[in-house]
């Protein structure tokens, strides 16, 4: 038998080695388990609940109620409030410019028709096409004034393209103007639509008849047709006789530029335009 300091035995352990006064401090064991599982079932529901918005998170820096930060960028509108009108974002919008080309014909090529007294046609479309652009330019249009074989008229783009030209000398007693489009035209209602436009406000501005029995291949094969956009509405006006004619042509030409700018405005603005 071994003999123990003390003299005293122990109570012997029990089965698990827990003394009698440690299983008293525990407490019952169901009773814990039963804590545990309802925080982790109040968590459970915490977690489900605050998504919906009846549970709200406080901030703890802030100590007070917050929203929540809408990360799409909407802005919440409170219910019953007033209706968050949007601020119409206002483009920076650029008036359209109507362009216009004008052909000042045979400028920079030759003098086209010369009558006996040396007045000769260059010189006549000049100061025509001059004015046209101007009175143009007045209007806020964009205008080229371009020579007889200009190099801009390669694959030009404009609202409409004009090229003034003057008649000969040679015909005493033959007056009146005319107009024409290419006789191959890629948009022939448009192109009809320019040379009426010009026809209605030229002869209502000038008095001139229209003589469309004159017109010649120079006019509807015009070289100018086949270099520009194909899409560039074109073309051609014998503004009058030089013999005949000339008091018009040359004494007044202000009012021969203003039939044609009326012509031009019907078409690219529009008739209520002019
Ligand atoms: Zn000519």
């Amino acid at each position: 038998m071994v003999k123990q300091a003390g003299g005293t035995t122990q109570k012997p352990r029990g089965q698990h080695g827990k003394l009698p006064s440690q299983e008293r401090d525990a407490g019952n064991p169901w009773i814990v388990g039963g804590m545990v599982r309802f925080l982790v079932g109040l968590t459970f529901l915490a977690a489900l609940i605050v998504p919906t918005g009846l549970l709200r998170i406080i901030s703890p820096a802030l100590g007070s109620e917050q929203l929540p930060t809408p990360e799409s960028g909407l802005a919440i509108i409170p219910l019953g409030g007033p209706t968050a009108t949007p601020t119409p974002v206002v483009a920076e919008e650029t008036p359209h410019k109507y362009r216009a080309g004008i052909i000042a014909g045979h400028t920079g090529s030759d003098s086209g028709a010369v009558c006996p007294d040396g007045l000769q046609e260059v010189t006549v479309n000049m100061v025509i096409a001059q004015q046209v652009v101007a009175l143009l330019e007045e209007r806020g249009w964009e205008v080229d004034l371009l020579e007889e074989f200009d190099p801009r008229l390669n694959g030009y783009q404009a609202d409409a393209l004009l090229s003034i030209h003057a008649d000969s000398c040679v015909y005493p007693g033959k007056t009146g103007f005319k107009v024409a489009r290419a006789e191959s035209s890629y948009i022939p209602s448009d192109e009809d639509a320019l040379v009426g436009c010009i026809v209605k406000y030229y002869r209502g501005r000038t008095g001139l008849e229209f003589d469309a029995n004159t017109i010649t291949f120079d006019m509807t094969r015009y070289h100018a047709y086949y270099e520009i956009d194909r899409n560039t509405p074109a073309a051609i006006i014998e503004v009058g006789f030089m013999l005949d004619d000339r008091a018009l042509l040359v004494d007044r030409p202000e009012l021969v530029a203003q039939g044609i700018v009326e012509g031009l405005v019907c078409f690219v603005e529009g008739e209520e335009g002019r």
